[in-house]
This record gives C-alpha cells, sequence and structure tokens, in this order.
C-alpha cells in the first residue's frame, strides 16, 4: 500500500505543537501581565467536573496548571457523580452572574444522568471559552467568530506558524463534530480552503481524502487514516487522540517502532495513538502532527487564549 503511494522524497516533517503552544501561552501571559497592570484586571477561568472520571480530571488539572503558568486566575468546581441538570445549572447560572469570572467551561462528557446540552446552552455566551454555545457556533458560522472552540482553532494557529497556505488549497476535514470537525471546516472556509467535510457515511474515504492538499483528521479510530488515504506530500494534522491497550494492536499499528511504545503499555496500561498510522503518513505526506506531541496541547493553550480575549471583550477593550 505505501509503495503504490509513495512520494518521491525523503520522510515527512514534523509539525511540533509544543513549540507553537508555549509561544500561544508566552503572549498570553505577556498581555496579562499587561492587563493587571494598565487595569488592575486579572482574568479568572471557572473550570467545572462533574463525576470521577480519571481523564477529565487530567485534563482539569492540565487546564488549571496552564491558568497558574500563564497568570490567569482559576477556581475548580467538582461536583459529585449524583449532580443532577437543576444543580449544574445553578452552578452555571451564579458563574453567569459573577463579574470576576469570565470564562466558565464545563469538563465534557458531562455523567449521563446530566444534559449536557442544556448546560452548555445556560453558559452565557460572552463566557463560553470553549466555543460550544449556539451563539458562539452561529457566529461563527456567520464568518463573525468571536470564542471560537479551542482545537480546531490550535490547529489553524499550528498552520499558521509553519506558513502552511490555507487560503485556495483543497482541504478535507474527517469527522463533523460539534467540537472539532464542523468548527474546523467552517475556519477553513473563512480561511478561502475549499472544504470537503467527510463522516461515517462518506463512500471511497480514502477517494475523497487523497485529493486533499491539508487534510485534517478528527474520528476516534486508532490509526485508520493510511498511506492509501495521504496524497503524496500532502499536509496531515492527526486531532486523535486514542489509548492502544492491546499489545498485539501497538505490534500491528507501530511496526518497527513499537518497541518503545510496547514498554509504555507494560508500564502505564496504555500508549497513546493518533487517528492516522503514523509510521505511513511519514512515508506519504509532506507534512505531519505526531501523537503525542503535536495538536494536543494546542487545545489548552487556546483556552488560555480564549480565556483573555473573554476578559477583554466582555469590557469592551480590543482583543
Ligand atoms: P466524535 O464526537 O466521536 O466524532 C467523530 C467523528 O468522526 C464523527 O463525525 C464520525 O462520523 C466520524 N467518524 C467516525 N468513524 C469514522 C470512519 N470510520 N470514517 C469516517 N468518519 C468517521 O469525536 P471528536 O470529539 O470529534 O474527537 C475525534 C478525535 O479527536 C478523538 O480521538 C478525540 O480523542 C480527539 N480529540 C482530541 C482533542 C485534542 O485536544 N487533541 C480534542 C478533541 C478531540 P458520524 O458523524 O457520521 O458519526
Amino acid at each position: 500500500m505505501i509503495a503504490e503511494n509513495r512520494k518521491t522524497s525523503t520522510q515527512a516533517s514534523l509539525l511540533d505543537g509544543a513549540v507553537v503552544a508555549n509561544q500561544i501561552k508566552e503572549q498570553v501571559k505577556r498581555e496579562v501581565a499587561q492587563l493587571a497592570a494598565e487595569s488592575s484586571i486579572v482574568p479568572c477561568l471557572a473550570a467545572v467536573r462533574v463525576g470521577e472520571d480519571p481523564a477529565s480530571a487530567v485534563y482539569v488539572r492540565n487546564k488549571i496548571r496552564a491558568c497558574e503558568e500563564v497568570g490567569i486566575r482559576s477556581e475548580h468546581h467538582a461536583l459529585p457523580a449524583s449532580t443532577t441538570t437543576a444543580e449544574l445549572l445553578e452552578l452555571v447560572r451564579s458563574l453567569n452572574s459573577r463579574d470576576d469570572v469570565d470564562g466558565i467551561l464545563t469538563q465534557l462528557p458531562l455523567p449521563k444522568g446530566v444534559d449536557e446540552t442544556v448546560v452548555i446552552e445556560e453558559i452565557d455566551p460572552a463566557k463560553d471559552v470553549d466555543g460550544f454555545h449556539p451563539i458562539n457556533v452561529g457566529r461563527l458560522s456567520l464568518g463573525r467568530p468571536q470564542l471560537v472552540p479551542c482545537t480546531p482553532a490550535g490547529v489553524i494557529e499550528l498552520l499558521d506558524y509553519y506558513q502552511i497556505e490555507i487560503r485556495g488549497v483543497s482541504a478535507c476535514v474527517v469527522g463533523r463534530s460539534q467540537i472539532v470537525g464542523r468548527p474546523m471546516s467552517q475556519l477553513l472556509l473563512q480561511r478561502d480552503a475549499t472544504v470537503t467535510v467527510c463522516h461515517s457515511r462518506t463512500p471511497d474515504l480514502a477517494g475523497v481524502t487523497r485529493q486533499a492538499d491539508l487534510l485534517i483528521v478528527a474520528i476516534g479510530r486508532p490509526g485508520m487514516i493510511g498511506a492509501a488515504h495521504i496524497k503524496p506530500g500532502a499536509t496531515v494534522v492527526d486531532v486523535g487522540m486514542n489509548k492502544l491497550t492491546e499489545p498485539s494492536e501497538v505490534q500491528r499499528l507501530f511496526g518497527s517502532a513499537a518497541e518503545k511504545r510496547l514498554e509504555a503499555v507494560a508500564k502505564r496500561g496504555y500508549t497513546l495513538i493518533g487517528d492516522v498510522n503514523q509510521a505511513e503518513a511519514l512515508e506519504v505526506a509532506g507534512k505531519f502532527t505526531a501523537v503525542p506531541g503535536g495538536v494536543g496541547l494546542l487545545t489548552v493553550a487556546m483556552l488560555m487564549k480564549n480565556t483573555l480575549k473573554a476578559a477583554k471583550l466582555r469590557r469592551g477593550l480590543n482583543p
């Protein structure tokens, strides 16, 4: 498969998410300090977590740590799994009404008993730093974005940092979720790419993705996108973040590079893999984001940027 669809030159170059994420956080840190010096305003992010999902606990911890790094105040509201929709709405309303809170995020997924949609729609759109409220979704689709979902916004920052052309290129987004795929396609459209969106009902997926100069994948299927899906020389951005626990799967997907990954599985029970088969992408693509080390780090950096932006917008300051 690789041999049939191989580009002629060397391996793809890696797009380093850490470099871009650090640059964004440094910029936010400078602006937060400037805001405090000029107007004594310190932005504040309230993170709400419900239940004991270990992954959610890690995500929220990382967000709080990033706030500390850049000088944003943070609050962590950890509620028990038994919390009802009504109780969560009450907390959201109280955070909406507080002038000292600039950003509100509810870590998803919420437990089954809580109505996620109702909760998201209760967040004040001006404090919706995840960009999931229908007002912010609508603004983005009208081409007048304010608070944009962090992961796709981070992908655009990554592409810009590496001066990868967006305007006029043939871009393909695989996945149409509210969190990644849909806003990603809107952001690319806004930047004048010609955008195709694929999903689980797309026939001949590889036939479509292989046309794209810019391929962005967010499907939650470990290593599914391989050489046959990639146009030789294309830029491939892998948003996927999946845990592999089966050594046989690790061996199959990482081949000769499996040794370190197998060590990780033996040590902590899993290794992280994206939606793209890394070995095959490195052979065919021109530029590629690794997992870990690619898009994942940008999401938290963009959350910091959104919180600062919300703090400024709410006070009529130029973001
Ligand atoms: P999601 O809500 O489950 O959506 C997955 C999308 O992929 C859906 O639109 C689905 O199509 C499509 N899809 C599933 N299987 C497919 C297939 N075989 N062929 C083509 N399309 C397929 O997932 P998500 O929240 O967007 O997340 C996607 C991945 O990104 C996950 O691995 C997640 O962990 C990762 N992620 C990473 C970050 C980060 O910070 N790096 C942030 C968010 C998500 P249908 O609509 O037809 O069902």
